[in-house]
């Protein structure tokens, strides 16, 4: 039985943005916003998220996207938790979906189920292979995967990908990796949102990369709140996305003194953002981690701007 029927009392998150500044946050921004949740798994999640719903939601994002875990794991919670948010939110809900799937069919019925459920966005990617797991499943790279998408539903599904001013972790020179991002936007990707990162020139430059090479889809900056060091250093070391010295030092400086981090994570990011925003970024996508606290903050100093 749920918590809320049962009556058990889970601590709801509390905003630290004080009320005045909450109601400004209100007025939607000029520039699209987009959040990224991932499914909760438990009860307590689950009102997490709710709750960071609650305090989001106001702000007219565009759209909230849903992550799958690795390996394709979770995918009935990312559809679960896509068609909640949709009904309840009211607003566009695009699930993650990834190329780890057994094969063709499952991906053409989990479209299906989407469409009919009036899901009109996805965000396509490969995925990363559970460690133990070889071999490709029906599709090895997301250009193929998006290929798919198009030929079965045509252009019912605006499609975001993903893409990497710093790099993917696998590849071999930026010029290769290039004309791998050209092949998912030529197999029909409207749209790409970057890895996130700390350092405003490597997206600029990446941008203007594409630019050149005549790659004209709109590239969305992803923007990574940072509230927990050690819990950065672990996702930077996966995805390779690098923290920046002087921005290391300092938060490992701070040790356990997590209001300090968060003091200064708040600054240095929206400052990147700032200069995102100047530099004429098409929109801006939050990895909130389901927490609605360090995406306010941000946006409320954006909008002091
Ligand atoms: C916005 C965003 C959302 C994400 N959401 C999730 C999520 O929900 N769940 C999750 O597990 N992960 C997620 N990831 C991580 C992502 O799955 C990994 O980065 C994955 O390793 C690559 O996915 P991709 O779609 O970029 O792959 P691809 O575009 O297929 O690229 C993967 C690698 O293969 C290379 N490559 C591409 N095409 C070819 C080709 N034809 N031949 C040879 N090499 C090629 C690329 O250069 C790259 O190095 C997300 C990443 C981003 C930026």
């Amino acid at each position: 039985m749920p918590a809320r029927e049962t009556g058990r009392v889970i601590p709801r998150q509390r905003t630290d943005v004080d009320k005045f500044s909450l109601r400004l946050l209100s007025v939607p921004f000029q520039l699209p916003i987009s959040f990224e949740f991932f499914p909760p798994r438990t009860e307590e999640q689950e009102l997490i998220l709710d709750s960071t719903c609650k305090l989001l939601t106001p702000l007219a994002p565009e759209y909230l996207s849903v992550t799958f875990g690795a390996g394709g794991s979770t995918l009935s919670a990312t559809r679960k938790t896509v068609l909640r948010l949709q009904q309840e939110t009211g607003i566009s809900a695009a699930p993650h979906i990834s190329c780890m799937a057994p094969d063709r069919q499952a991906v053409l019925d989990l479209l299906n189920e989407y469409r009919a459920a009036g899901v009109d966005r996805l965000v396509v990617l490969r995925g990363d292979r559970p460690s133990g797991v070889s071999g490709p499943g029906p599709f090895q790279y997301a250009n193929e995967l998006v290929s798919f998408v198009r030929r079965e539903t045509g252009d019912h599904f605006h499609i975001e990908v993903a893409c990497y001013p710093e790099f993917h972790p696998e590849s071999d020179c930026p010029d290769t990796e290039m004309q791998f991002f050209r092949k998912k936007v030529e197999a029909g990707a409207d749209g790409a949102i970057t890895q996130y990162f700390f350092n405003a020139d490597s997206y600029f430059r990446f941008r203007d990369d594409c630019e050149r090479r005549g790659i004209d889809v709109p590239i969305t900056p992803g923007i990574m709140p940072i509230t927990n060091f050690k819990q950065l250093a672990r996702f930077s070391d996966m995805c390779g996305a690098e923290i920046p010295m002087w921005i290391r030092k300092r938060l490992e400086a701070y040790g356990d003194d997590g209001a300090a981090i968060r003091e200064f994570g708040t600054e240095v990011v929206s400052r990147l953002c700032e200069r995102l925003v100047r530099g004429g970024v098409p929109a801006l996508h939050f990895y909130t981690l389901n927490r609605a606290n360090a995406t306010l903050r941000i946006l409320k100093n954006l909008k002091s701007v």
